[in-house]
């Protein structure tokens, strides 16, 4: 049975304890929210007029990392699923454009975009520093991609997992050595010695080190684990999971459908 406790959680950073689960099934959600999240970016750019310090493609790079937030992401199709043959429509793009003069420091509010739903995630991204008489006018066109395909895609900054910590105590003699070593301040004797928060615990091992008779040890606990998750403003943490989800719930019938197709041809 999983079971899922949330730790601590906004919209851009969540923390879970996930129990009964195995590493493959863990690391799964980590690889999927990673890589296999459709999002928006900007994966194309019409530079009209530059005469900023930065080069064509150093500006078209920073425009590209942006996050973009939308609040019906569910609207856009992959470009290559879309009616249009990938041509570009408005169900699989939308553009941005950006207009400015110097003197000024160019952000991401500057981008305006055509589709009032999309917008940066954050109005404060610098782009580039103009100088009195420097120009920007480009045109940038998002499109869904995931970040397989490239990190402009990947929704996550943070996506990792560690396993919970197991201490066993036994025959301790409550010298409290270990007590003085411990970085997090974890044991504690009442009248045996005890573990406040095993959650807490970074696996240092300094108590097992610190006991001479091997009374304490520590280990991991297989089937329990810490997944830290931060989304680059694009996409909830909520809704990254939910999407990793799906996606291997997803591949897991295509396999079972894969699987009975080969049983099928085998048979006839
Ligand atoms: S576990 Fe070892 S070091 Fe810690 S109190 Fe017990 S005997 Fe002492
Ligand atoms: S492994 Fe490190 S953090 Fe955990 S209880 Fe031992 S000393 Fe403390
Ligand atoms: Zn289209």
């Amino acid at each position: 049975m999983i079971h899922v406790e949330i730790l601590d959680y906004i919209d851009t950073n969540g923390k879970f304890l996930i129990k009964g689960v195995s590493t493959a099934f863990i690391n799964a959600i980590r690889r999927v929210a990673m890589s296999e999240i459709p999002k928006l970016a900007v994966d194309f750019i019409r530079i009209y007029d530059n005469s900023s310090s930065l080069y064509n493609e150093m500006l078209a790079s920073r425009i590209g990392l942006i996050p973009l937030k939308t609040d019906d992401l569910e609207f856009f199709k992959m470009p290559n699923e879309c009616e249009c043959n990938g041509e570009g429509c408005s169900s699989c793009q939308t553009i941005l454009s950006l207009s400015a003069e110097g003197p000024k420091m160019v952000y991401s509010s500057d981008l305006v975009s055509t589709d009032s739903s999309v917008n940066p995630a954050y109005q404060d991204i610098p782009i580039v520093k103009l100088y009195e008489g420097q120009r920007v006018i480009c045109e940038a066109i998002a499109k869904l991609g995931i970040g397989k395909n490239h990190a402009k895609w990947q929704a996550t900054t943070i996506c990792a997992y560690r396993n919970v910590a197991k201490i066993d105590i036994i025959n301790c003699d409550l010298c409290g050595d270990c007590i003085k070593e411990c970085p997090k301040g974890l044991l504690y004797i009442d009248k045996e010695l005890r573990v406040k928060n095993i959650l807490d615990c970074n696996l240092c091992r300094l108590c097992e080190r610190t006991c001479s008779i091997d009374a304490i040890r520590v280990s991991l606990d297989e089937y329990q684990f810490i997944f830290n998750i931060e989304s680059d403003g694009s996409i909830n943490v909520k809704d990254i999971v939910n999407t990793a989800v799906d996606v291997i719930e997803n591949k897991l019938i295509n396999l079972k459908a894969g699987v009975a197709e080969i049983g099928q041809r085998r048979r006839t």
